[in-house]
């Protein structure tokens, strides 16, 4: 059995099973590290590359119980345009988005998940805002173990997307209710996990390896919940403990974001992105972010802020200058690096590695921020127009008017004819539809003896229904 020990009360526990949590006061577990003495360089060169090429260094799996989609292994790029903006000779950027679901959380998962198949679990259980639920219904998918994920209302809707693509049953939930777990057979699985904070080791190692076992001067990492900050740092303390470096002097970095509502709100002003949350953000579990926060101490780094237009901003400059999109959680990293070259807590000479946490399509709500204030005009009416709501009745006025100019009057017959609706009340949606720019009056007839109005589409019109894929699709 695994030692562990708490990461709050310092408790140290055989672990037993896949899920284990302090005894004495509930906080989050990490691997005591075992004794890995007489491990040699060359044998991971030789390894495949990925996550499972530091199996030496991991828990345990057999070979034929390793649940990969081909995470890690991601590449450690030259940041030379980035660097020049901040006035930095040495930037590097570990691009974590590569990894299979967009995030350096399926590090971590591998593990868990082969684990969890070694052991014969059948199902797993989580509560999560993101990344976590999306990239365990992606590994128990590819295991085939089930996944039932209870989500809260922040999450990003495009990991909730990639949960139901993957199969996960997903429930709804209010944070800080405690379930109980249904079987024994059933595995629950937080971002606190010790063998999820084992695989996240691997950014480390796989960075020491890319800088041809050398650390860095500096690293800046998402704090995010704590848990990959402390990782990386403690395969730092991993390598130097098992020989494969003689020592590490690196400084941590932690960026730590203050998008949302604000607490005491006196730091950063209130911005136009002030209401603009992070879910990935706002997760956080007191004892990893107790190790985080040593690993920063001890290292000699310290957090830095972010605020969420800072975050936004960060986005953009790391997309335009090094062709990588990223989730606001690991654009902070951009934000944090700039204040600490503001404030000179990084030369100009040292040699710097950013990790970039998550893919930008995992979030688009901050890019979609950038598209409305920075893109074309077109390109933006396009955009306004994909996020036009337009209720049911107004949607068949336009798929009617698709057909051609028709008179209010005759778009009320066909339209009463599958529903109650008053001539009023088709002339009240035809003006609205009107305001919209998507509908305008072509005609004025006179049909016996009374004057009527013929309408017709816009192009406008034309291009919202095509958008909202109902040109030329008359019927349901
Ligand atoms: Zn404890």
């Amino acid at each position: 059995m695994p030692l562990m020990r708490c990461t709050n009360c310092q408790t140290v526990v055989d672990a037993t099973t896949l899920d284990p949590t302090c005894e004495k006061c509930g906080s989050a577990l990490t691997l005591v590290p075992s004794e890995s003495q007489g491990l040699k360089r060359g044998a991971f060169d030789r390894n495949s590359i990925g996550a499972w090429r530091y199996r030496d260094l991991l828990p345990a799996v057999p070979d034929a119980d390793i649940v990969t989609l081909g995470e890690g292994g991601t590449p450690l790029l030259a940041a030379d345009r980035l660097g020049k903006e901040f006035g930095l000779n040495r930037l590097m950027l570990k691009d974590e988005s590569r990894n299979p679901t967009g995030s350096f959380i399926d590090r971590g998962v591998t593990v868990l998940v082969s684990l969890a198949r070694s052991r014969g679990v059948r199902g797993v259980e989580c509560e999560t805002t993101g990344n976590l639920g999306a990239s365990l219904a992606a590994y128990c998918a590819k295991a085939g173990i089930e996944t039932n994920i209870r989500i809260r209302r922040s999450i990003d809707r495009e990991k909730l997307y990639q949960m139901i693509a993957f199969g996960a049953e997903i429930q709804t939930s209010r944070p800080g209710r405690k379930d109980e777990q249904s079987d024994r057979r059933t595995l629950r699985a937080t971002a606190g996990n010790p063998y999820i904070l084992e695989g996240e080791k691997t950014t480390g190692f796989e960075l020491i390896q890319d800088l041809g076992w050398k650390t860095p001067d500096v690293v800046v990492v998402p704090v995010g919940t704590g848990g990959h900050l402390a990782m990386i740092w403690s395969a730092l303390q991993d390598l130097v403990h098992s020989g494969l470096i003689e020592s590490q002097s690196c400084r941590f970095l932690g960026a730590q974001s203050i998008a949302g509502p604000t607490s005491g709100g006196q730091s950063k002003q209130r911005s136009s992105q002030a209401e603009l949350t992070f879910a990935e953000l706002e997760e956080s579990e007191p004892g990893l972010r107790r190790l985080a926060d040593r690993a920063m101490h001890d290292s000699g780094g310290q957090a830095i802020e972010n605020s969420a237009a800072e975050t936004v901003k960060a986005i953009g400059i790391l997309a335009r200058t090094e062709g990588i999109f990223a989730e606001p959680a690991a654009a902070s990293v951009i934000s944090s690096l700039k204040s600490a070259r503001d404030e000179r807590i990084i030369d100009r000479d040292e040699d710097v590695v950013c990790v970039v946490t998550g893919a930008g399509l995992k979030d688009t709500k901050a890019i979609s921020r950038i598209a409305r204030t920075s893109t074309p005009t077109a390109l933006r009416d396009d955009y306004d127009l994909a996020r036009l709501q337009v209720g049911p009745t107004k949607l068949e006025v336009l798929v009617a008017l698709a057909k051609g100019s028709t008179f209010g009057y005759d778009l009320w017959k066909e339209l009463s004819g599958s529903r109650s609706i008053t001539t009023a009340s088709v002339y009240q949606h035809l003006g609205e539809l009107e305001g919209l720019g998507l509908v305008r009056r072509s005609g004025v007839a006179t049909v016996k003896g009374r004057e009527r109005v013929l309408y017709r589409l816009t192009d406008r019109g034309s291009v919202f229904l095509e958008m909202a894929g109902r040109l030329g699709h008359r019927n349901r």
